[in-house]
């Protein structure tokens, strides 16, 4: 397949940020956010900065921000440089609404949250959408009462943002109400803290999910009230589960962590979720090399992709066929601890083992034999091929294969196509009796692969023990 090379010129001012608030894992949602950011990044040689999101004390805590660091960690998607805490810079926010209050954009307002919310219900009842009616707008706050520090937002207008994926992207400015900069226990919001820390890091492009679409109107608010140039935004559509409905847990939207325990590969991973509303032209298959040359925001799609689990196994399957044998092995004997010892057999038998695997459970399912103990449980399916006729095969069986001087795949396989030659039989006759044997159930490769692969005095003796 033939690609028309990717126009996008180099543009190694980008600064791209992922900025997770560390109140649970890091979910297949937050790890596409981090990949396209860090993919978008790297195409142009910028840089690519975590930011964690830490000024909700009381939800924020240090497992979780372990977790998102552990999680980006096995996705390959390191920062250029060390988190930034967003709760550190307390000190400049509060800084910048002190500015703000200087230059007039914005005010102190002393209205209890019972007012507030008494302006919102009247809102409500009058059809109009629920507001803050700027009681304090205007120099209204009583002296010597806690206050809070509200943004003077323009009132008449339009706010309007180019947005990189959603195209131009806008809202009367009536239509957005004077929101909250610093609460009145001198904590800064969210809205206020994104800005100046975006700010302050250089961020040059914002790639996020577009249930930020509004926040980034009101954002663009204050970047304008304090003279800063804006960045680039761009709001990726949601993922959906196959049935259409916002990712959740009961979609299997799991923590990256999950993942890798079932077996995935990094670059499955990465590749699965850049698929979810990136697209290069029909490519399903892609290596971490070919996404990073290929990212543009211009290819991300505006509709809302569905995780889809059998397609991830699909790649991860792909992957694991290129992925290097002797690594794999490092894998599963990582998952499973006991392979160790048999860690050159299974580098043999990766190749074949590989062939089917969707994950590296199947690699580990397929490659049980090896480390299975005499004698073998023989599960019910295998079992029933064990018939009189059978044994008696497998009586014949053992006493020429005991008798091999060569114990490599093409001895026995001729030796056995000879026993089966001579005795009018078929493979099946035999195949499913050794399987049921060597292996104890139907997985595994070929049956010559797996007489090859076990110890010659071993693949006999678990004959024996079943040929009689
Ligand atoms: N901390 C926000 C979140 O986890 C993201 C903020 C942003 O990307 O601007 O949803």
């Amino acid at each position: 397949m033939s690609h028309a090379p990717d126009q996008t010129p180099q543009n190694p001012q980008v600064v791209t940020r992922f900025a997770p608030s560390p109140t649970g894992f890091l979910h297949i949602g937050g790890a596409r956010t981090a990949l396209f950011n860090w993919a978008f990044a790297r195409h142009h040689g910028g840089t690519f900065l975590l930011r964690v999101e830490d000024t909700d004390r009381a939800r924020s805590t240090d497992e979780a921000v372990a977790a998102i660091l552990d999680g980006m960690q096995w996705l390959g998607l390191e920062a250029d440089a060390p988190p930034v805490y967003q709760h550190a810079n307390a000190a400049r926010h509060v800084a910048v609404v002190d500015a703000l209050l200087a230059s007039g954009h914005a005010y102190k307002c002393t209205c209890t949250s019972e007012e507030v919310e008494a302006m919102r219900e009247a809102a409500r009842a009058a059809g109009t959408p629920p507001r803050y009616d700027g009681t304090c707008r205007e120099g209204g706050a009583k002296d010597d009462l806690p206050y809070v520090v509200r943004f003077k937002a323009p009132q008449s207008g339009e706010t309007v943002i180019a947005d990189a994926v959603q195209g131009e992207v806008k809202i009367a400015n009536d239509q957005l109400d004077d929101l909250v900069l610093l609460r009145s226990d001198g904590s800064p919001t969210y809205m206020l803290s994104v800005v100046v820390d975006d700010h302050d890091m250089g961020v040059t492009h914002i790639i996020r999910g577009d249930d930020h679409l509004t926040n980034a109107l009101r954002q663009t608010q204050i970047y304008t009230a304090l003279g800063w140039a804006l960045p680039t935004f761009a709001h990726i559509p949601l993922i959906h589960g196959a049935d259409g409905a916002k990712l959740s847990k009961r979609h299997g939207a799991l923590g990256v962590d999950a993942y890798r325990d079932m077996g995935y590969l990094p670059e499955a991973m990465r590749n699965y979720l850049a698929r979810l509303g990136w697209s290069h032209g029909d490519d399903e298959v892609f290596t971490t090399a070919q996404l990073v040359e290929w990212f543009s925001l211009a290819s991300v799609g505006k509709s809302p992709s569905r995780f889809d689990t059998d397609k991830l196994d699909n790649i991860n399957g792909h992957h694991i066929r290129s992925h290097d044998d002797a690594a794999l092995t490092d894998l599963v004997c990582g998952l499973e601890p006991d392979f160790a010892p048999l860690s050159q057999t299974l580098t043999q038998a990766m190749p074949l083992l590989k062939e089917r695997a969707k994950s590296l459970q199947d690699l580990v399912d397929g490659s049980n034999f090896l480390r299975a103990q005499r004698p073998l449980t023989i599960d019910e399916n295998a079992a029933k091929a064990l018939d009189n006729d059978t044994k008696s095969r497998l009586q014949a069986v053992h006493q020429r294969l005991s008798a091999l001087t060569q114990w490599t795949k093409a001895d026995i396989e001729a030796d056995l196509r000879a026993y089966l030659d001579e005795n009018g039989l078929k493979l099946g006759q035999i195949g499913l009796g050794l399987r049921a044997a060597l292996v104890g159930n139907k997985q595994g490769p070929g049956i010559f692969d797996v007489l090859a692969l076990l110890d010659q005095q071993e693949a006999l003796a678990r004959i024996a023990d079943q040929m009689n």
